[in-house]
């Protein structure tokens, strides 16, 4: 199924609409007409094969001939959690993290963090993970949640069983990257990094503190990095 087009839309039976900006991506991007065979992803893990029906003004409709379950969904959970970055850094860091297999991405607020966030960048950051999805073949799109405090994001990873806190002022790591096994979460600062009391609030909810070297790496790059090296070490990259 690799070389069809693929987009996002409810499966109903064996009908589907695609409407939205995956209508508009289809239709002017991708020049999808009647009758052109396509893949569609209902964020359930399966890709549907299907022909397009009809083509209207805002919407298409296509007929779902069989569908298979994706096969590039990473097998260990990575949670990525952000503090929100300014201008469109945030962005970047979703869609590299979306390509090396989280499953999941929060963007949080912080003490230091001074990029404004809105329900429009929340939706602009859903669409990026959508499309980093569609790029990199994958059959689902990382989910994305805002969180107004570094609390409720750090509680938001309770389940997993690696909470990793990267910390530009950490003595040491507590944790060996290289022998991780099970689900991961991990929590990189925004550019003005994190307090001495947001360390600290960290440790007593369970997370190990990460220490990536003797050069402070800027927001994006520390997220990036670290989202690879855990993708790594779970066997995610081979
Ligand atoms: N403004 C801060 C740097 C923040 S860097 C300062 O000047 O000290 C942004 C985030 O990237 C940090 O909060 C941390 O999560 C991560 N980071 C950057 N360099 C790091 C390092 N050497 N070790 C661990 N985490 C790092």
């Amino acid at each position: 199924m690799s070389g069809r087009r693929r987009f996002f839309a409810a499966v109903n039976g064996s009908e589907a609409v695609i409407d939205g900006d995956e209508f508009v991506h289809a239709v002017t991007v991708q020049r999808v007409d009647t009758g052109s065979e396509i893949c569609i992803l209902d964020g359930s893990g399966k890709e549907y094969t299907a022909i397009v029906t009809g083509v209207g003004k805002r919407s298409l409709t296509a007929h779902v001939t069989g569908y298979a379950e994706g096969d590039r969904e990473p097998r260990t959970p990575v949670y990525l959690l952000i503090g929100a970055l300014k201008g469109d850094k945030t962005e970047l860091v979703v869609q590299k993290a979306c390509e090396l297999g989280a499953e999941k991405i929060g963007v949080f607020a912080s003490e230091y963090c001074s990029a404004y966030f809105n329900e429009n960048k929340l939706e602009r950051l859903k669409k990026v993970s959508r499309e980093a999805a569609k790029q990199c073949m994958r059959s689902r799109a990382p989910e994305v949640e805002y969180f107004n405090t570094l609390k409720s994001a750090l509680l938001s990873a309770e389940k997993y069983k690696n909470k990793l806190f990267a910390c530009e002022f950490a003595d040491a790591s507590d944790v060996g990257l290289s022998s991780l096994g099970g689900a991961t979460a991990i929590v990189v600062g925004s550019e003005g990094g994190f307090s001495e009391k947001e360390f600290a609030l960290s440790k007593e909810l369970g997370f190990s503190a990460v220490y990536l070297g003797r050069r402070i790496l800027r927001a994006e790059t520390a997220a990036i990095a670290l989202t690879a090296i855990v993708a790594n070490a779970l066997g995610e990259l081979k």
